[in-house]
């Protein structure tokens, strides 16, 4: 509990820290904490020292910590892969979708997502890198894409997320999300899915908004 705590306080300091270096607004960037294969207990622990929103990858596993956390007002975000059979439980459970990277994932969404629940939070997913293996539209998709999916009455286009390929070079890892920021900022787009645990700094130099932190926060993952 207490390393958490003081992870969660560390990583807070260091999203302020980067905020004033690159001219960001203070509190412009927000924490995602990625929780996926860590125990219901770390996130109730992150909750207690003050954290709200949550990332998960993998469906079952979060519909299973949903419940065992549902005396919780958390805001979940799903930021894995998506296969069409799992939209509906997306479209119900969750606030907020980051991998979003086709218009039939998101025409389904859509439809899925019940007149009684405020639109889903939409980000696309860009494969930035253009790594062939890699999930994501190009930056040449990216604005037909987010004409179409704008159109989509239940969800509501907030931005979009990327996955660089792993630099270890500061200049190296803001490359692929100045390009991806110089093409989405001309979209009408209020939010920047960039950085996880290796690239925060860089990211929130180049126009983050959320930052998805999983390792820094609960420490390696263990998928054994
Ligand atoms: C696992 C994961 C993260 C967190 O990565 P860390 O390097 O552990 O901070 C962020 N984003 C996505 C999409 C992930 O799958």
């Amino acid at each position: 509990m207490a390393s958490i705590t003081q992870r969660l306080k560390q990583i807070r300091a260091q999203i302020r820290d980067a905020e004033q270096a690159y001219n960001r607004q203070p509190g412009a960037v927000q924490l995602l904490a990625v929780s996926k294969t860590k125990p219901s207990e770390a996130i109730a622990c992150a909750y207690q020292s003050g954290q709200r929103h949550f990332g998960e990858n993998y469906l079952q596993e979060a519909l299973r910590k949903q419940q065992e956390l549902g005396a919780y007002d958390i805001t979940w975000h799903f930021i894995g892969p998506i296969q069409s059979n799992k939209t509906k439980a997306l479209a119900t459970h969750f606030d907020w979708v980051h991998s979003v990277d086709s218009f039939k994932i998101a025409k389904r969404l859509s439809e899925q997502r019940s007149d009684q629940l405020l639109p889903l939070n939409i980000c696309l997913q860009v494969n930035i890198s253009d790594e062939p293996s890699k999930s994501g539209v190009t930056l040449a998709e990216l604005s037909q894409l987010c004409e179409q999916v704008a159109k989509l009455p239940n969800l509501k286009l907030r931005g979009v997320m990327a996955i660089p390929a792993p630099q270890q070079d500061f200049e190296q890892q803001r490359q692929p999300y100045k390009s991806l920021y110089q093409a989405a900022a001309k979209l009408g787009l209020d939010t920047y899915s960039f950085g996880m645990t290796g690239d925060l700094k860089a990211a929130i130099a180049e126009g983050s908004t959320i930052v998805r932190i999983g390792t820094a926060l609960f420490g390696e993952r263990d998928y054994s």
